[in-house]
């Protein structure tokens, strides 16, 4: 194999999302600044999002009670001081978003506010109607394309955390990646990873297509800690239109008054819960998960014929159309839906700058898991999360990665013997394997969980552990296997741990929240297992 390219750079960012651009904006300030992508630099989660983003803007509300709001969702699980740092800083990271160009939607000369699932108010801000991910993208990627000082490289794939024993301690140092075939050895004073979630572990989800837990599987490799993998989010109400995936119908849908209906055409969440269709989304989308069993059939129906035709193509544009597209009139017509993957809570734990448990590695955006939504994200606080959070890792960094020298004075690093293995790729298709391993997570690590339907998946795991074969001869699509069967497995570890029902993570065998679980979280970790703490 021709010899792997180094490239050397002060800090290197994995994904192109929110929280990946972001950084990057903030940190080319600091020095030179290379994002790595896995597809071309829009393809990611953020550009998907539609209903917006929550900040206290409107007269009469505060930060105590989007605080409030934030901490009653994620039930008993939210760090406290991480929730108050989103909260507060968040409205002074729109206003610099606002003052880059992200232009959000108007009602004459006042932001066009809306309310979502789990908050007592209106203060979503939203743009181009329903396009919210697409505008902030697009601003992000205009003022990167002329920083001078960022460079980003698509269609390259995060293989591997490179480490080193700089000045005697273990450090990351850089990222082994890959494009087409051509082998990247990235060193870097801090690598920040922002390569989102792990939503495609489900069969039903909302993701996009490459966010399948690389990152996250990439730092627990590395030795990092791991931090609350029981708490995956189930969007609602996800269009039900098999065999296509899972489109989602934002939540402001109901927000603007959008109401549920079983097969006999009954309205059935205010039976479960006071908010009815805008409670916390975990109540929600157990609520149709019922209703559909009991109907036996896989959806219930939306409906948001109340509204004119003109004010649904002006307020939901994409979803309009989309629906128009498969022959749904969304003015007229009832909208099959049902609850799919969407959000991870958990993910690489790291202190309220970043800082994961491994120096020289950081994370930030979904990635990461500050254990700011708890067990239970409230709506449109994730790309707040994402700008608050990837904004306050430079602080860091200007304090501990700075003096770091060895990216610069050692351009020919040696590297380790793992990295120098890596060869051309086979070619096998692993989409029967990744169907199966997806349905098994669904069935049995969805939306409920039992004791044996956990370890009946632990068990496949460790039949087929071997499937993917090894890892230096892994396509990209069998890298995602094997990090999508990390993640998974974590996941799954984690599930079976909490012996409670608390926020998304919902046990048959133990249906009731316990007190002993209160505030406590999960951490698994490579090298030594797996710990309980409190933040
Ligand atoms: C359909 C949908 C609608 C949503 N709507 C909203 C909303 O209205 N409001 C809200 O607050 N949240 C919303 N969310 C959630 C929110 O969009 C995400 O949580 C947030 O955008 C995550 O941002 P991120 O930057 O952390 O990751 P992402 O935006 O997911 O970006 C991850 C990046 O990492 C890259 N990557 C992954 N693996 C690798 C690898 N191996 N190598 C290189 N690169 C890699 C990806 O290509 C991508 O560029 C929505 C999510 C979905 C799916």
């Amino acid at each position: 194999m021709e010899k792997i390219k180094e490239i050397n750079t002060d800090y290197l960012i994995v994904g192109s999302g929110i929280a990946g651009l972001f950084t990057a904006l903030n940190l080319s300030r600091l020095g030179k600044v290379i994002v790595i992508t896995k597809k071309d630099l829009s393809e990611s989660n953020t550009s998907l999002a539609q209903g917006g983003i929550a900040a206290v803007s409107a007269e009469g509300d505060s930060w105590e009670s989007h605080f409030e709001d934030t901490i009653r969702a994620g039930a008993g699980l939210c760090n406290k001081k991480a929730v108050e740092i989103m909260v507060r800083e968040g409205p002074g990271r729109i206003n610099e978003l606002m003052k880059m160009g992200v232009s959000f939607d108007y009602k004459g000369d006042q932001l066009d506010l809306t309310r979502e699932g789990g908050h007592s108010r209106k203060r979503i801000l939203h743009a181009r109607g329903d396009r919210i991910g697409v505008e902030i993208i697009e601003v992000l990627s205009e003022k990167i394309a002329v920083s001078g000082n960022i460079e980003v490289h698509e269609n390259t794939f995060l293989l591997e955390l490179l480490k080193s024993n700089y000045k005697d301690e273990d450090r990351v140092c850089g990222v082994l990646a890959r494009t087409g075939n051509l082998f990247r050895a990235y060193i870097a004073r801090a690598v920040i990873l922002a390569s989102g979630g792990c939503s495609m572990i489900y069969s039903n989800t909302t993701n996009s297509r490459a966010i399948t837990g690389d990152g996250i599987a990439a730092a627990y490799r590395a030795g990092a800690d791991i931090m609350d993998m029981e708490f995956e989010q189930f969007h609602p109400t996800a269009l039900y239109n098999p065999p296509e995936p899972f489109f989602l119908i934002s939540e402001s849908v109901r927000g603007e008054g959008g109401i549920l209906l079983n097969k006999k055409g009954k309205r059935f969440m205010p039976d479960y819960h006071p908010m009815a269709e805008l409670a916390p989304r975990d109540i929600v989308a157990r609520a149709i998960y019922n209703e559909a069993r009991k109907d036996s059939r896989p959806y219930v129906w939306l409906d948001v014929r109340k509204h004119e035709v003109s004010f649904l193509k002006k307020r939901f544009p994409l979803i309009y159309s989309t629906l128009k597209e498969k022959g749904i009139d969304m003015a007229k017509d009832l909208i099959p839906v049902a609850p799919a993957a969407h959000y991870l809570m958990g993910g690489i734990r790291t202190d309220l700058y970043g800082r994961s448990s491994v120096k020289g590695l950081y994370a930030c955006g979904e990635a990461a898991c500050t254990g700011v939504h708890g067990a239970n994200r409230l709506a449109s606080n994730s790309l707040l999360e994402g700008l608050v959070f990837s904004g306050r890792i430079p602080l860091r960094i200007l304090a501990e990665e700075k003096d770091v020298r060895f990216p610069m004075d050692r351009l020919d690093i040696e590297l380790p013997e793992f990295v120098t293995a890596f060869q051309a790729y086979n070619t096998l298709s692993f989409d029967e394997d990744r169907q199966e391993f997806r349905e098994k997570m669904t069935e049995r690590a969805g939306i409920e969980r039992e004791a044996g339907g956990l370890i009946s998946v632990l068990d496949w795991l460790e039949k087929n552990r071997g499937i993917c074969g090894k890892r230096e001869k892994l396509s990209d699509e069998g890298y995602e296997l094997m990090n999508m069967m990390t993640v998974g497995e974590l996941t799954v570890r984690a599930s079976l741990l909490r012996e409670e029902s608390r926020g998304c993570h919902y046990r048959k065998d133990f249906s009731e929240s316990s007190a002993d679980w209160e505030n406590k979280h999960i951490v698994l970790n490579k090298n030594s297992g797996s710990e309980v703490i409190v933040l």
